[in-house]
């Protein structure tokens, strides 16, 4: 039986090491596998998680938490356990924590996806005994095309709408989505303008000293700049007075769901691009494989669909419950 992780009513937890993953309840030390708010809560006394995440963390959190960074590969020692963030290539800072002692290693890989995008470390292949995976998109009809054509399909909608002067809406999370679309696309066809909620972001980022292309608020554009731009903003923000203001635009959404048959239609939205910051099913499963872990414990998402799956590949596997699910959690990171 592993020892070094429990699975406790406030999260994984390592009792040698004094310390929780991902936390849902307030704990004396929180590592943190990434700044989405079903990872990363208020109320902690001590903050952990890598670095390009700290910034993030105090904007969403607080000022006054008390946090510390850590670079991308080195190792800490923890009350006797040893402590390292790798990257997880899921949004900007996002990590998979590994944790070891001389018995066991386990690898919390957080969220994660395995495309390389171009502002952000790639997805690290971790080797180790135990690995706990999400499975957002554990179904086998999620299946990414290849992130090159993606933007390439993103790249021509917008300049085709440039072209008549007419304005591009993307719907992206503020936190991750935005991010990725800002710094993917192809600069030249037009200038990119950001929603209040996304530039905010933006300059947290910036100002922890992360480089990012340069955008403007569409509050703080010309007519002519508005008429060839990519406007990103949250998916909250469609269908908005936001929106209304600006005349004569096309609507796209940028998510993993639009992989799903109708999904488009039912967001009511002109164009779908299939752009997700999970892993798809061959995604998961090529990651899983990887670690030749002999337990993998699964959550987040399609659980035991997707346990079933790797048990029948003769994968020993558990779903375990790493999230609280007596409250409402925004769905940010479910794209
Ligand atoms: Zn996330």
């Amino acid at each position: 039986m592993p020892s070094l992780i429990q699975f406790g009513p406030k999260g994984l937890y390592c009792e040698k090491g004094g310390f929780y993953i991902d936390p849902w309840q307030p704990v004396n030390k929180a590592l943190i596998t990434h700044a989405h708010s079903d990872h990363a809560r208020p109320g902690h006394k001590n903050y952990l998680c890598q670095s390009d995440s700290v910034a993030l963390l105090k904007h969403r959190l607080s000022s006054n938490i008390k946090v510390q960074g850590q670079c991308f590969g080195k190792r800490i020692n923890i009350n006797g356990v040893d402590v390292s963030f790798h990257p997880a290539g899921h949004i900007i800072g996002s990590a998979q924590i590994r944790v070891s002692d001389s018995q066991e290693v386990w690898v919390i890989s957080g969220d994660y996806k395995l495309e390389q995008d171009k502002h952000i470390e790639p997805f690290e292949f971790m080797k180790c005994d135990y690995f706990v995976t999400e499975s957002t998109f554990g179904l086998p009809v999620f299946h990414w095309k290849d992130q090159e054509e993606t933007l390439q399909e993103i790249n021509s909608w917008w300049h085709n709408n440039s072209s008549i002067k007419r304005p591009s809406i993307i719907s992206a999370y503020s936190l991750g989505k935005a991010q990725r679309v800002i710094e993917n696309v192809e600069q030249s066809i037009g200038p990119i303008l950001t929603h209040g909620s996304v530039d905010a972001i933006n300059k947290v980022l910036v100002a922890s000293g992360i480089k990012l292309r340069k955008t403007k608020k569409l509050v703080e554009a010309t007519e002519d700049e508005i008429s060839r731009a990519l406007i990103v903003c949250p998916p909250g923000a469609m269908d908005s007075s936001w929106t209304a203001r600006i005349k004569n635009h096309a609507v796209a959404f940028a998510s993993g769901w639009m992989n799903l048959r109708g999904a488009r239609r039912r967001r009511g939205v002109e164009k779908g691009f299939v752009l997700s910051d999970h892993a798809d099913w061959p995604g998961l499963n090529k990651a899983i494989r990887y670690t030749q872990a002999s337990k993998v414990f699964v959550t987040h998402g399609y659980t035991d669909i997707f346990t079933k799956w790797l048990n029948s590949q003769g994968i020993n596997a558990e779903t375990v419950k790493t999230q609280y699910t007596g409250e409402t959690v925004d769905n940010e990171n479910e794209d």
